[in-house]
């Protein structure tokens, strides 16, 4: 099945334009939702995590206390790395099973990491969702109420936005209205069907 890699900065637009590919009836894997799941209670991930940094990482229910957890992993670099070691391979595992059990004609992989991990590699083409840092900032600013410095802390942490324009196959510009946004959508969901139909992969 061929997959098509959708990745974007904070705030770029990347639900947008997953969900308006969803409303074509094209499959979504999305590494966000992934990265989630594996850490869901009675997941061996959970357990491990529970047997290394004892309760102190969980909620009373049980489930997993995000925010302490990234209190935790920001504070030490070591057990970061420890965490990783741990969770990209079952995330990388449970993408790689989705994907395969996707529908055709191609399937969406979105991931905010895209330019920054190894996961270009499960994709047949990427396609860059790219606005101007400024725009990025407002809308980030305006969806989460979070301030100014909070937004710039975290683009700073992403890949820069030539970074991201380099490795991009094709991009969607989505500096304009939601309604422009839709329209390139639309014509590269009718694009690509074309594309995969015809090579009957
Ligand atoms: P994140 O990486 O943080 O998950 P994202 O890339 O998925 O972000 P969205 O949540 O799709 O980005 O978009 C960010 C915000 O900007 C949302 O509130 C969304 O409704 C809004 N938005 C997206 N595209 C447009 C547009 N063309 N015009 C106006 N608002 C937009």
């Amino acid at each position: 099945m061929p997959v098509i890699g959708v990745t974007g900065g904070i705030g770029s637009g990347k639900t947008a334009v997953t969900d308006r590919f969803a409303s074509h009836g094209i499959d979504i894997v999305d590494a966000d939702v992934v990265a989630r799941v594996i850490m869901e209670p009675g997941r061996p991930a959970l357990e491990a995590v529970k047997a290394h940094f004892g309760e102190d990482v969980l909620l009373e229910d049980g489930s997993l206390n995000r925010a302490r957890l990234r209190q935790v992993v920001f504070a030490n670099p070591d057990q970061r790395r420890w965490l990783e070691a741990l969770t990209h391979p079952l995330i990388a595992e449970e993408i790689q099973q989705r994907l395969g059990s996707a529908t055709p004609p191609y399937v969406i992989f979105a991931s905010p990491l895209l330019t920054e991990t190894a996961q270009s590699a499960f994709c047949d083409e990427i396609i860059v969702v790219d606005v101007p840092e400024s725009v990025q900032l407002n809308r980030t600013m305006q969806r989460d109420s979070n301030d100014q410095a909070q937004v710039e802390r975290i683009m700073a942490a992403q890949a820069s936005r030539e970074q991201r324009l380099q490795m991009a196959d094709r991009v969607i510009d989505n500096s304009g209205t939601l309604e422009q946004l839709y329209q390139q959508v639309d014509a590269l969901n009718a694009s690509l069907r074309a594309q995969y139909a015809e090579s009957g992969q």
